[in-house]
């Protein structure tokens, strides 16, 4: 037998739904994991997994993630994912697009879904078409592709984590060190490279290292070389689990701060991330940006306003490393307690549709 409550008691959820069409082979699976501060907004993952309790253990891993980066953001959004069962590269299509987009529609507006891995802004269009309760499209007030905010959140919030380590906030002459320079990536470097700072960098993928040296001038390494290089901070920007137990002990950097998710493969890599003095500046909290982004066209889009709610990624950072500091306790623990009792000071609510997109 399948214990799936098991997992659903143990992260937390209010509610797991499984959605599939017949006819363009949709299989999609939503996960609610809370709408205590608001509707549940997270990204659709497409992606082929090799089992579908892999599909399900993802959806419920991310969606947990979602409820804390949006409490820690001081959204009031809930926390919420999908994932659609698939390679997206062979196996999407308009018509599984708009199966997805009617499933999601059928919620109610207890879950928004946006962009992730395996989905781009023109497949929110296509969304949209079936349903009010998808955002960055780039059609009917939609916001786009939300790197450009990730990258501009998690330069805030370096500022923020240098002028802890007692580096200044003056990120001119200082060397930081990007693994991954894709979307996020990419708008990150211009950011430093405006601010004067020495870039190294390193990708998997050649065009977008090109683009780099070319943009920026920026040196660049071998994939495995990037955790060794001596840095004032080291900035993943790539994929998750790369603070690990066999990276941390390389790491010649005072600060981490970049865009990845899920960062540290285990809490305690947190732990010994402390104990190494470096200063971390934990995941969720740094790449709100990208959020805050989506979230905006839930009332009216404005830029502006965006602009200066990221650019709050600073204090948040400054006071996760002040707590962490004063309880003696590592930032990602720090950022979670924080989440939780921004969780704990509001009563459970009604999620409620509140988007006209
Ligand atoms: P992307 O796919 O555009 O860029 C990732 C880059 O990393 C690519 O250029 C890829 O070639 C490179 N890469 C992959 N494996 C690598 C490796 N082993 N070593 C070096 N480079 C490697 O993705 P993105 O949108 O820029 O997102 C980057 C990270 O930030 C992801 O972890 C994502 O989940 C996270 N994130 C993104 C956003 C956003 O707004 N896009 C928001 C929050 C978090």
């Amino acid at each position: 037998m399948v214990e799936i409550f098991q997992d659903l008691v143990s992260y937390g959820h209010e509610q797991v739904s499984f959605f599939q069409d017949k006819q363009s082979g949709l299989k999609a699976i939503v996960g609610i994991h809370s709408t205590v501060l608001g509707p549940a907004l997270g990204g659709c993952r497409m992606w082929n997994y090799a089992t579908e309790a892999d599909a399900l253990k993802d959806v419920l891993r991310l969606s947990r993630g979602m409820t804390y980066k949006a409490a820690v953001a001081g959204l009031k959004l809930g926390g919420g994912k999908a994932v659609i069962i698939g390679d997206a590269r062979k196996d999407k299509t308009e018509e599984m697009l708009k199966a997805f987009g009617r499933s999601v529609e059928m919620l109610g507006g207890r879950y928004f879904t946006a962009e992730d891995v395996g989905m781009s802004v023109a497949d929110m269009d296509v969304l949209r078409t079936q349903t009010k309760y998808a955002v960055g499209g780039s059609n009917q007030g939609g916001s786009g592709d939300p790197s450009i905010m990730t990258a501009f959140g998690v330069f805030q919030g370096m500022k923020a984590a240098v002028k802890f380590a007692g580096l200044g906030e003056d990120l001119n002459g200082m060397t930081v060190a990007v693994q991954g320079v894709g979307n996020v990536g990419h708008h990150l470097c211009s950011y430093l490279s405006a601010a004067g700072a020495r870039l190294v960098v390193t990708d998997i993928y050649q065009p977008n290292i090109d683009r780099i040296v070319e943009e920026f001038g920026a040196e660049v390494v071998a994939a495995d070389d990037i955790y060794s290089v001596e840095c004032d901070v080291f900035a993943p920007c790539a994929l998750g689990a790369v603070l690990n137990s066999r990276s941390v002990p390389l790491l010649k950097t005072k600060v981490i701060a970049g865009a990845a998710n899920n960062q540290l493969e285990n809490e305690s890599d947190g732990h010994e991330l402390m104990r190494r003095g470096i200063v971390y500046s934990p995941d969720y909290a740094i790449n709100a940006g990208g959020l805050i982004n989506v979230s905006a066209e839930l009332t009216s889009y404005n830029k502006e306003l965006v602009l200066g709610k990221v650019s709050q990624i600073h204090g948040t950072i400054a006071t996760i490393l002040q707590m962490s500091k004063d309880e003696g306790i590592p930032p990602h623990v720090a950022a979670d307690r924080m989440a939780e009792q921004r969780l704990k000071e509001k009563k459970p609510v009604a999620a409620r549709a509140t988007a006209s997109v």
